[in-house]
């Protein structure tokens, strides 16, 4: 086994692992980052239609207020272009298709509800203390029950409409049932989303205004550039012992001597490294707890955007449909015409039981229900179901059932000692998001660089 020494050891070379190595670079630290992929980018990732078109299967869009990663893509001299947003949206509710930009026709007894729902979730996100949402006053009564429990009371949401959008929508959000989501697990996603709270991550005006140029793996890539022959691929960390002195992070090829190290993997993969002396419980039974997503996204590609042609932007909202959502990936040229659509939470894993054959025809069925015959007849026809990413366990963030953020939270941040960690599911803003990821590493780097 190889041994290196340097100041700092990164596990993970995600944004956050990335952002962290970046900035302990910058403020001219010795960095080694092990990664376990044999590319880096971990959640964002390039894959190529069988033509060449590449298309972003994880981390795609930026919105406002991503200050983080629009900085990092000028700074490597990526660009940015908007995304395409011409045309009506549709929505599905009762077995037809109903056009419409900005708010969508559900009828006014089901908007006000949405409406009403919305702002009180939101009061209660801010009432939460942004780096310690489990001392909020009523941290505890929220974090013993569910989100969906929540949305099933009748005082909270009294419409059927709006309850089947919402259990949608927050499927969608934390890419499982709301049922297994804590309250106060829901309401920390919120509290991230700044002012605007859930408003910020379902309107997508905000959170999927932009596209980076070649993709957000592709900044990815460049930032790991930068960093030279520090970046280590096909190395996962097995095992990190720690002493008085430092740390000892063993891949399967490294043994990297560090003065710290910053653990920035999803936190569920965290907990499967073998820590000596042991993670305090806290710490350890969190990462334990810490349940990632399930997301089957698929590409379907076409010679042309037809859609555009109906006046159709592309995004519709199904929540009963297996796959309740779709939107325009087409490249920045114009062609070939790309769909992204996605499967969530339960109906992806079931989705993901199935047949390739069986999948297959109820996916295109079910954009064929929105878009025509023509969705059916894709010229190529991508899955990423990430759920069988080993070294992701899912996407595309991860969440707290009950009882997890008041019993354990505060080892979400907290160093071990010389441990220190990053991730976006531990970020205060932008929690989930790539923006989330990067400002997590950066907080990581700034412990460490203020404890040296
Ligand atoms: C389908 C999908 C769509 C998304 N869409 C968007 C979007 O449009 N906009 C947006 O902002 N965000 C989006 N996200 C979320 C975004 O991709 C993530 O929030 C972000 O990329 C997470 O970064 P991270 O560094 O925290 O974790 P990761 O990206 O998971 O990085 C962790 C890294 O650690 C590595 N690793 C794990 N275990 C070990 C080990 N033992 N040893 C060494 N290395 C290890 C992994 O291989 C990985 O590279 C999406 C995610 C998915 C899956």
């Amino acid at each position: 086994m190889e041994q290196v020494t340097a100041d700092v050891c990164v596990v993970g070379a995600g944004f956050a692992g990335l952002a962290a190595a970046r900035q302990l670079a910058a403020a001219g630290r010795e960095v080694v980052v092990l990664e376990a992929r044999d590319r880096v980018g971990g959640r964002v990732w390039n894959r190529e239609l069988p033509d060449g078109t590449v298309v972003s299967a994880g981390g795609t869009w930026l919105g406002k207020g991503q200050e983080r990663m629009f900085q990092l893509c000028r700074e490597l001299g990526l660009e940015v272009y908007p995304q395409h947003d011409d045309g009506d949206h549709l929505i599905c509710l009762d077995g037809r298709n109903r056009r419409h930009r900005g708010i969508p026709k559900t009828g006014p007894a089901a908007l006000a509800t949405l409406g009403w729902a919305f702002l009180r979730l939101n009061l209660m996100a801010r009432r939460l203390p942004k780096d310690a949402p489990w001392q909020a006053r009523r941290a505890r009564a929220w974090d013993a029950r569910t989100l969906g429990q929540w949305l099933s009371h009748p005082l909270n949401v009294p419409s059927t409409t709006a309850h089947t959008l919402l259990q949608s929508t927050m499927n969608l959000l934390f890419c499982t049932d709301p049922a297994e989501v804590s309250l106060l697990g829901a309401l920390v996603l919120a509290r991230g989303g700044g002012g605007s709270g859930f408003g910020y991550y379902t309107d997508t005006r905000k959170t999927e205004s932009h596209l980076v140029d070649g993709g957000a793996p592709e900044l990815a890539r460049r930032m790991a550039a930068r960093l030279g022959t520090a970046v280590h691929l096909s190395s996962p960390v097995r095992r990190i012992v720690q002493n008085t002195t430092g740390v000892e992070v063993a891949s399967d090829a490294f043994a990297v001597r560090a003065r710290r190290v910053i653990v920035a993997t999803p936190p569920v993969l965290a907990g499967r490294i073998h820590f000596d002396p042991p993670l305090p419980a806290a710490h350890s039974h969190l990462r334990q707890r810490l349940v990632p997503g399930a997301v089957i996204r698929v590409h379907t590609q076409y010679a042309e955007p037809f859609w555009r042609g109906q006046k159709l932007s592309g995004q519709t909202l199904a929540p009963r449909s297996p796959v309740p959502i779709t939107i325009d990936q087409t490249p920045r040229s114009g062609e070939p015409g790309v769909l992204s659509s996605y499967a969530f939470g339960a109906g992806a894993v079931r989705l993901g039981r199935l047949d390739p054959k069986e999948r297959r025809d109820i996916w295109l069925d079910a954009l064929a229900e929105r878009f025509g015959p023509e969705a059916r007849r894709p010229t190529a026809y991508l899955e990423t179901d990430w759920s069988e990413q080993p070294w992701s366990l899912g996407g595309m963030v991860a969440h707290f059932p009950p009882g997890a953020l008041t019993n354990y939270g505060s080892a979400l941040r907290e160093p071990v000692g010389r441990i220190h960690w990053a991730s976006t599911e531990s970020a205060t803003l932008m929690h989930g998001l790539m923006e989330g990821a990067v400002r997590s590493g950066e907080r990581a780097a700034r412990e460490v660089l203020t404890a040296n």
